[in-house]
């Protein structure tokens, strides 16, 4: 939610570069207010504190702030090492997994599924929208992600961030509108 942001304020930048992993093209040159790990940790207190005052919900909120530092651990392993500890740091992390498509989808695809097979585990559809919203969200997910290392080189950096934006304002509230029609499989 942050990088795009700062991308098109023109706080960080990356270069789109055809070929530069198997999957994506894209250089991060340079997102230290997003993706160092100094500023993960930050931004994860930030947003678990944020939504401790929103909610009062003790444990919702340390599982908020551990989603978003989630972030930048999935981030270091798919990634060129181009991720800073902190901001101004030169040292760059990363285990470059978007260099194999195999790879990345044998990874990306398990936790995906383990993620699909967690959440009906663990809720049920309290109507027909529940079932048929979720389940058109996990197709819509599949069907952008599955051509993605195949796909023509986006226009611009700043239509990549623009993108960006427009899918978290869609898949966001997307999935809030569904998670509302499902509910707790109690055990
Ligand atoms: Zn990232």
């Amino acid at each position: 939610m942050v990088w795009p942001v700062l991308v098109l304020l023109g706080i960080e930048r990356f270069r789109i570069v055809p070929g530069f992993t198997a999957v994506n093209p894209f250089d991060f040159t340079y997102y230290p207010w997003s993706h160092s790990l100094l500023m993960t940790i930050v931004w994860s207190l930030l947003f678990g504190l944020v939504y401790f005052a929103a909610s009062r919900d003790r444990a919702g909120a340390v599982w908020v702030g551990i989603v978003v530092a989630s972030h930048w651990v999935l981030d270091f392993v798919s990634h060129r090492p181009d991720m800073p500890l902190y901001p101004g740091g030169s040292q760059k992390l990363g285990l470059s997994l978007w260099q194999s498509i195999p790879a990345t989808f044998a990874v990306e695809g398990l936790m995906f599924a383990a993620g699909i097979a967690i959440y009906v585990q663990a809720t049920k559809s309290r109507d027909r929208i529940g079932s048929i919203a979720w389940w058109a969200f996990v197709a819509l997910l599949i069907a952008l992600y599955i051509p993605g290392p195949w796909a023509s080189r986006p226009p611009s950096e700043s239509s990549v961030a623009i993108f960006g934006i427009i899918a978290l304002l869609i898949f966001g509230p997307w999935a809030y509108w569904l998670d509302a029609h499902r509910e707790p499989r109690l055990a």
